[in-house]
């Protein structure tokens, strides 16, 4: 991958962060909390009314969903914050930039929030666990809220210093950084594709509309707010574990497809430097089923596979030694922890 000459210069991570970062974190996180769930209102409201989706609305809505999925799963998950597996250089453009598309926020600050994750995962410093509130039935639902959606209002979760941290590698990377930089432009991009689809197909300017509020804020609702931010809530505590991790992580199958095989998601907390989730043959993992396309097509290589003798050991019992922490500096390799 091509490195800048030099490297960006960052502010040290402060304590807390300026109050300018701040408003401007919480109108982006009200926009992303809000706008989508008014438009999906809209859009059953509009069905109410004799105005279904037709066809074109349909085919922009889940045509942007996958894109956007494969995304932020193989894209922003898969390569940016775990580097399990290698793409060729217009691979990694493409799943950053359509990752970018997902209203998820920007490749680098997914990268590092997630990192982060995985360093303290249910612990004190993790950005989005649902056990930090304390004991007790409204503690806990305070926490499924905080883990599901509320933490993107948290100071600590946006604070910019972090970047420095755990995602040095990705600013080292000018192609990740110019489309970091960017973040709006591909989100605008995600929202005028489907609209100018269903404009076309209908030739007119309400069908314009019709394509951003289906192709755009519904498929950005339904992705984000009832299926792939139930990793952070569900998948954290509804289902089963079958290997000892530092967390509290289960397999939830019932999301293995919306989620593209990250509801296996103690199979990934327990070895995550693997790039597939599934390890066994009946565990859909759609995003895996990917790469193995690509690998075999040769845009991929290095795609790395479960560590059997690490989860043998860890199915059995055996105590987690160390944390796994995500690569911080380099841009190929990683370290995890041994049973
Ligand atoms: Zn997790
Ligand atoms: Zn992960």
């Amino acid at each position: 991958m091509t490195e800048l000459a030099t490297e960006p210069v960052l502010a040290p991570e402060p304590t807390s962060p300026p109050m300018r970062g701040r408003g401007v974190d919480r109108v982006l996180a009200a926009i992303v909390t809000f706008v989508p769930p008014l438009g999906a209102l809209l859009a059953a409201w509009l069905w109410w009314h004799g105005r279904p989706p037709g066809w074109p609305e349909l085919v922009a809505m889940l045509g942007m969903h996958a894109i956007a999925l494969v995304g932020v799963e193989v894209g922003f998950h898969r390569l940016f914050a775990h580097r399990s597996f290698e793409p060729c250089r217009a691979v990694k453009i493409a799943l950053a930039v359509t990752g970018s598309m997902a209203f998820q926020g920007p490749v680098i600050w997914w990268a590092s929030i997630h990192r982060k994750h995985h360093q303290f995962s249910d612990q004190a410093g993790d950005p989005h666990s649902m056990y930090l509130g304390g004991e007790g039935r409204l503690a806990r639902l305070r926490g499924a809220l905080h883990a599901h959606l509320g933490w993107i209002w948290s100071a600590d979760s946006v604070g910019r210093g972090g970047f420095a941290r755990y995602a040095k590698d990705l600013y080292r990377d000018a192609d990740v950084l110019a489309i970091h930089m960017h973040y709006l432009r591909w989100l605008l991009l995600g929202m005028a594709a489907p609209a100018l689809f269903v404009g076309l197909c209908h030739g007119s300017f309400e069908g314009a509309l019709l394509g951003l509020l289906w192709g755009g804020l519904v498929r950005v609702f339904v992705m984000n707010h009832l299926t792939y931010w139930c990793i952070n809530s569900v998948t954290h505590a509804v289902g089963r574990r079958p290997y000892r991790t530092t967390d509290r992580s289960t397999n939830f199958a019932l999301l293995c497809i919306p989620t593209l095989g990250q509801s296996w998601h103690n199979n990934h907390h327990a070895d995550q430097v693997s790039a597939l989730m599934n390890h066994h043959w009946w565990q859909l993992d759609l995003g895996g089923l990917l790469l193995r396309l690509l690998e075999r097509c040769r845009l991929v290589r290095n795609v790395r596979r479960p560590n059997r003798a690490r989860l043998a050991a860890l199915a059995a019992g055996a105590t987690p030694r160390s944390r796994t922490v995500p690569p911080a500096t380099s841009t190929s390799s990683s370290t995890t922890s041994e049973p």
